[in-house]
């Protein structure tokens, strides 16, 4: 049986005792490889449960993906598996079905895609199983205590969530309501108010409880009352600017959902998001709450996986990969910030956890909700074609003010620091309101090129077609990093080709401009939030919750800054350089800077002040950044959909990139040449390439790409089916490294 039989419809009769046993790896060998059961065996084939099989002179971990009468091996080569390791399979249907799909839309191996789906412990043989979990409750001493006479506020806390949990709760459900609580319970167990006790053999379904919500106004009501009248696959976008109070109707429309004993998942694009989200939902929900993260430990996001499969977890809050949990009850899918390009996986499976969560809501005929300030064009265009439906937010919630927008034309001032006057002006008069300002510069390190001032010469990365940026740390050398491959060296004190030994910083990084920053404001207190300075764990979390105090006046960031973080200080916010995005070859290059545009907007100015926004530009004239200014999101949205169309680009066409790289970028053009000659496009399939990559060298490698367009998916799809099998058997596709992207986010 081959590899693309295997990924049709999931098997879920189960076969008779079949003797061919059809197990798929999570690495190594992407092809269905065929066992024999393990001596003894006389059960139906163990189909979806992990099985441990020999594999040359390892042993590794498979997955029984199908059983077979008959195998293409003779029997002496077949070898037998060595152990079965589940009793049940390790996914309900739903969920196979998911994973079945996902490997079928993206014309992935089948074993790659669990390997996605299963925590990693799982995919290491680790027993399917909650440790055996100290569950601990009130005692009768414990009940009748009279609280008021106890000293110690976290005493009082733990025997109050006790009082919550009549049925007691387990380590790790104290620890996510209560951390550190390890120490007040061992005292509340010596005094005897609290016991360990059996843990309930049904899952936990815990009342709705907490802070009273939030009064709504009339457009928050309106999306609440939309939500919770919302039955069957309904798509919804939630568009609402920041602080308009999407979180509010996020948690009235899930309490309709708990409190009717269904699960909901919370997607959010990046892990910064999750603190705040995780604290607004336990403040207003006792119902027990998994995390799903790259955050966690392996074994907590085992755990996480496990109460979330049995139904105890009734919230599951995660970041992309969450999108394939088990959910046996879930009644609601929220999609958090739904045009983040951080939804898109960017190597191996290339999947959108926000398309694959449509695609669940739709199969399991659930309700979801896509929110954000600035909607993704495709979201957007299914809203205008009655698709999916529109709930907007047009005030912000409570008393909070509109920003002001205004541009900094930067032409008549050469701002060597990149800072116009008009800008560190206006930080000044912040600063003097003791209010905070915050910045964005897309780049990190301390400047983005390195150049001699005699001959011109610009520091290069030998192994890719891109420039080095210059870091600078203090009390180090300063050191030249190729951002897209790694490779570093220290910085050169004279030019490599004339020996001029004066040599020019050029463009802002983030660091420059906190030093910037720094000189122009000795008194300020500046914070600098990028990848370098939040490397270490839980570092950009204290950073932000500095800045949420108000003990810094100053946030100099990258994009990570511009992403829902609520800032009551904040009223200044400013994009130093907006003209990047304006000249981008790539065609989602606009829609992306449009969202940042109005997304950073969004983080001046809330329940305090009226905020303003200041953006930096050479180009004040730009058509579309006027129209995003005077007109709004939506009509911007408009415009540039407009122009996809006409131009043929999604969401009006389907696109899939096959990209390759060799260590010769002929024998990466041949490679992808050989495709169409291989399998006849049709003629609805248009087929650009194959060029050499936008990057054509990176990390060494020589890098071609070849774009399939085309009207709709059915006919992308019916081509790519019946090409990717033949693909992998070419000679020349293990000549190459090669990968396809179905809905590639970038043409990079
Ligand atoms: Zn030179
Ligand atoms: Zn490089």
């Amino acid at each position: 049986m081959t590899l693309r039989q295997n990924l049709g419809a999931p098997p879920t009769l189960s076969f008779p005792a079949e003797p061919i046993w059809q197990i798929a790896l999570f690495t190594g060998v992407d092809r269905i490889l065929d066992y024999a059961p393990p001596e003894g065996w006389d059960g139906p084939a163990p189909l979806n449960r992990r099985v441990r099989i020999p594999l040359g002179k390892r042993s590794v971990v498979g997955w029984v993906a199908g059983a077979a009468a008959h195998s293409t091996l003779a029997p002496h080569q077949l070898r037998p598996c060595q152990m079965v390791l589940d009793t049940d399979p390790l996914l309900d249907p739903a969920s196979l079905a998911l994973v079945h799909w996902t490997a079928h839309y993206y014309h992935h191996p089948l074993g790659r895609v669990l390997a996605t789906a299963l925590p990693t412990l799982l995919r290491e043989g680790s027993p399917a199983e909650m440790p055996q979990m100290p569950h601990w409750g009130l005692s009768a001493a414990g009940r009748a205590l009279d609280r008021n006479a106890l000293r110690g506020h976290r005493l009082q806390a733990l025997l109050a969530l006790f009082d919550a949990h009549p049925l007691g709760m387990s380590a790790a459900q104290l620890e996510t309501a209560l951390p550190g609580s390890r120490d007040v319970l061992r005292r509340a167990c010596d005094r005897g108010w609290v016991h360990a006790m059996p843990a309930p053999v049904a899952p936990l379904i815990d009342p709705v409880f907490g802070q009273s919500p939030h009064p709504l106004n009339p457009d928050q009501q309106a999306a609440v009352d939309a939500l919770r009248a919302a039955h069957g696959y309904a798509p919804t976008v939630l568009e609402g600017v920041t602080g308009s109070g999407k979180t509010e109707v996020y948690l009235q429309a899930m309490e309709t959902v708990l409190q009717a004993g269904r699960q909901v998942l919370i997607l959010t694009p990046e892990i910064g998001l999750i603190p705040q989200l995780r604290q607004r939902l336990q403040a207003r929900f006792s119902a027990s709450m998994a995390l799903l993260h790259s955050g966690m430990t392996e074994r907590q996001r085992l755990n996480g996986w496990l109460a979330a499969r049995s139904g105890s977890a009734r919230i599951v809050l995660g970041t992309r990969s969450a999108i394939f949990t088990p959910l046996p009850e879930l009644g609601l899918i929220v999609v958090d910030e739904e045009h983040d390009a951080a939804y898109k996986q960017d190597d191996g499976l290339r999947y959108s956890a926000r398309d694959l969560a449509l695609w669940r809501a739709r199969q399991h005929a659930l309700p979801i909700v896509l929110g954000s300030a600035t909607p993704s064009l495709e979201s957007f265009h299914r809203t205008e074609r009655g698709d999916y439906r529109l709930l907007r937010l047009p005030l912000r919630a409570g008393s909070a003010q509109e920003p002001r927008i205004q541009l900094i034309d930067m032409r008549p001032h050469g701002a060597p620091d990149g800072l116009s006057p008009a800008l560190l002006q206006a930080i000044e008069r912040e600063l003097a309101q003791g209010g905070q300002a915050m910045l964005f510069q897309n780049r990190r390190g301390y400047a983005p090129m390195l150049r001699c001032r005699a001959c011109g010469w610009i520091a290069g990365c030998p192994h890719c077609d891109a420039r080095m940026t210059l870091h600078r740390e203090a009390g180090k050398r300063d050191l030249l990093i190729c951002h897209h491959c790694g490779f570093r060296r220290t910085s050169p004190a004279h030019c490599p080709d004339c020996a001029h030994p004066a040599l020019d910083f050029m463009g802002m990084g983030t660091v420059r401009v906190e030093e910037a920053l720094r000189a122009h404001f000795p008194h300020a207190r500046v914070a600098r939030i990028d990848r370098d300075s939040t490397r270490r764990q839980g570092s950009l979390e204290r950073m932000l919750d500095a800045a949420i105090r108000g003990e810094v006046n100053l946030l100099i960031g990258t994009q990570m800054l511009a992403k829902g973080h609520h800032l009551p200080h904040l009223a200044l916010v400013a994009i130093l350089d907006v003209d990047q995005g304006l000249y981008s070859p790539d065609f989602r290059a606009s829609e992306r800077t449009g969202q940042l545009v109005v997304q950073v907007a969004g983080r001046a100015g809330r329940e305090l002040r009226a905020g303003t926004t200041l953006i930096q530009t050479h180009r004040p004239d730009h058509p579309w950044l006027r129209q995003l200014l005077t007109e709004g999101y939506p009509a911007f949205a408009r415009t540039l959909l407009a122009e996809r169309q006409q131009a043929h680009w999604p969401p009006f066409t389907r696109l899939a990139l096959l990209r390759a790289q060799a260590p010769e970028l002929q024998r990466a053009m041949d490679f992808l040449a050989r495709l169409p000659t291989l399998l006849a496009p049709p003629s609805e399939l248009q087929v650009l390439g194959p060029v050499p990559a936008p990057m054509a060298r990176r990390a060494g490698a020589h890098r071609a790409q070849l774009l399939l367009i085309a009207p709709s998916p059915v006919p992308l799809h019916a081509y790519l089916d019946r090409l990717m099998p033949q693909l992998g058997t070419l000679p020349e596709s293990r000549q190459v490294r090669w990968s396809l992207d179905v809905d590639p986010q970038d043409l990079f």
